[in-house]
């Protein structure tokens, strides 16, 4: 190849980094505007008294499902393959997870992968910690970790972070309809706020409760992760990162705050090492789709295979 074909096969490529880059800036301010906006009309509705029991149903029955479809599907399965599963599971998992709002798969995989490749070091695309020792660097820091990252330019590369997955015809058409699942899972809560309630005022409360601002709420917990949890919290696991256990986001986390736990055994499906009163509920699932049949060759922690993680 010559000089001025180099040249210009350096443009193209410039070119596309920068509208993907355009593309996930518009994505992001998308993602935290609607559901922001969303959080917004839930506090107004809370604050004049129309909140139904409805409304609260519909939150915690999509939050649940979505946060089991990131925590228990693209982190613990699509990222680290702490189990197998059957092409169902692959389509369960990759539609819950799409519907958080979080960007698509491969998007959130390669992104994850590549945090772990480079936990609270240089090229660690969301560490609070990398930023300075001065209370002023640590706050900076710390918004960086939870929401400043999705608005930077380094995406993390699909083809070296996630060349397995992009082998796989599922995920790859499960991220190319990513707008779609978001899309339906505003549009469920919605339906089911007008078939339940019987109103267009049901309708919009299903919107609102079941699908923006149970987005916001998943999205800044499952970011809290990144921040909170490679900031405060317990380190049981003596790791040369920063990251940390943090109980009181158990719950909420359906599991993913036991981080800690986490990155001494990233490919486990179990973040519940110490104890089994921490709760991970992501975990439980995956053991309730063992024995449905959906989920085979569950990886459990052993302290003794802590040095099989691939993505440590
Ligand atoms: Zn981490
Ligand atoms: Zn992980």
């Amino acid at each position: 190849m010559n000089q001025s074909n180099n040249f210009s096969t350096q443009n193209e490529q410039i070119k596309a980094s920068t509208s993907s880059n355009k593309l996930t800036y518009w994505m992001a301010l998308l993602t935290v505007g609607g559901s922001t906006l969303g959080a917004v009309i839930a506090g107004y509705q809370l604050a004049t008294e129309q909140v139904t029991f409805l409304d609260v149903g519909l939150l915690l029955l999509f939050y649940f499902a979505t946060a089991i479809g990131v925590e228990a599907g693209f982190h613990r399965y699509f990222s680290h393959s702490a189990f197998k599963g059957s092409s169902f599971t692959t389509w369960l998992m990759g539609i819950l997870g799409s519907m958080a709002g979080q960007g698509p798969v491969l998007f959130w995989v390669a992104t994850h992968r590549k945090h772990h490749a480079f936990t609270d070091i240089s090229g660690d695309p969301h560490s609070p910690m990398l930023h300075g020792l001065s209370i002023l660097a640590r706050i900076k820091g710390f918004f960086h970790a939870h929401i400043g990252w999705l608005f930077s330019n380094e995406l993390a590369s699909w083809g070296k972070f996630t060349p397995d997955l992009l082998r796989n015809r599922a995920i790859v058409k499960i991220n190319q309809s990513y707008f779609s699942w978001v899309l339906i899972g505003l549009i469920l809560p919605t339906l089911l706020g007008l078939l339940i309630g019987g109103t267009l005022e049901a309708a919009f409360h299903g919107f609102i409760w079941g699908g923006l601002f149970r987005m916001f709420l998943l999205d800044h917990i499952t970011w809290s992760v990144n921040s909170l949890c490679h900031t405060f919290g317990t380190k049981p696991h003596k790791l040369k990162d920063n990251s940390r256990n943090l109980a009181l986001l158990g719950i909420p986390s359906v599991g993913g705050s036991w981080h800690n736990n986490h990155h001494a055994y990233p490919i486990g499906a179990r973040n519940d090492h110490q104890s089994r009163w921490q709760l991970d509920l992501s975990g439980l699932f995956i053991e309730f789709l063992g024995i449905l049949g959906l989920a085979t060759q569950i990886k459990r922690y052993a302290p003794t295979k802590l040095k099989e993680s691939k993505y440590e």
